[in-house]
């Protein structure tokens, strides 16, 4: 079992604002695939044809098979101990604030509230031409899904090359530059501008925490690497703080 440094626990104690950013790494050991790394999925699929819009606009009925088959996977895992850890942190902290790339929702069924979604969340869809949202599972069956405005319905998910919420990413950058203790969770940190993150908070005097299964580019600039399953490393984090 990774050990917590007793230096981590004294800045936590005395933290006023507490911000953990969150990859696809937190979710693995519930049984959703991380895109890199060891049993990625960009292993085996292209994020061209699936996860851009030329790919979408090339086949959109591929890219709306691909969603609907994640979101059947998505519906059938569960929290797994490391959401429901950073759940336990949203209570522990008065001022604490959860920035997520991942679009799966677990940590909202975790029960996290104050969740940044950089981007978006593949529950929702919305429209391409006006953005109005659409809630809930859409029917595929007959063809593919308009809105009233014509304009036509995708995932509300951010796709490669696109930008991010523009409220979203502002927030987190408000969030990283006000952390007196940042966590980078689970994220290969490859993903810009999420992965600038921390580098903002650490050059804003942040107490900066990195926690993966393997090093990446942001474990020299942290503070401390603590090498482990987001799922005992977080548990075992509360554990001793409490
Ligand atoms: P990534 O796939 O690029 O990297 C995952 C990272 O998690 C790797 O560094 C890996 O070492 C680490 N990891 C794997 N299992 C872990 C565990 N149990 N505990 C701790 N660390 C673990 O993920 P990313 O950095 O989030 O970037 C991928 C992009 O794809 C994001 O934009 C995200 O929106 C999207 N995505 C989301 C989901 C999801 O919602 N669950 C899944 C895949 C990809
Ligand atoms: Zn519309």
């Amino acid at each position: 079992m990774t050990d917590i440094p007793e230096q981590l626990i004294e800045h936590l104690r005395s933290a006023a604002k507490v911000v953990v950013s969150t990859g696809a790494g937190v979710s693995a050991e519930s049984g959703v695939p991380t895109f890199r790394g060891k049993d990625g999925i960009w292993n085996k699929m292209s994020p061209q044809e699936l996860a851009s819009v030329d790919g979408f606009m090339a086949n959109p009925e591929l890219v709306w098979d691909w969603y609907q088959y994640r979101r059947e996977l998505m519906n059938k895992v569960e929290p797994n101990p490391g959401h429901e850890a950073i759940c336990k942190m949203e209570r522990l902290f008065d001022n604490f604030v959860l920035i997520t790339q991942n679009v799966d929702n677990l940590h909202q069924r975790a029960g996290s509230s104050n969740i940044i979604e950089l981007h978006g969340n593949a529950t929702r869809n919305k429209c391409f031409s006006c953005n109005e949202l659409f809630e809930g599972d859409i029917n595929l069956k007959d063809k593919l899904p308009h809105c009233h405005c014509g304009g036509m319905i995708r995932p509300d998910v951010v796709w490669f090359g696109e930008m991010l919420p523009e409220r979203a990413i502002q927030n987190a950058i408000k969030s990283a530059e006000e952390a007196e203790v940042f966590f980078s969770v689970g994220t290969s940190a490859m993903v810009q501008p999420a992965a600038s993150l921390p580098l903002i908070a650490r050059q804003a005097g942040a107490f900066v925490v990195e926690i993966n299964i393997e090093s990446t580019s942001l474990t020299n600039i942290a503070d401390i690497f603590l090498q482990g399953l987001s799922g005992e490393v977080l548990p075992h984090l509360i554990a001793e703080l409490t």
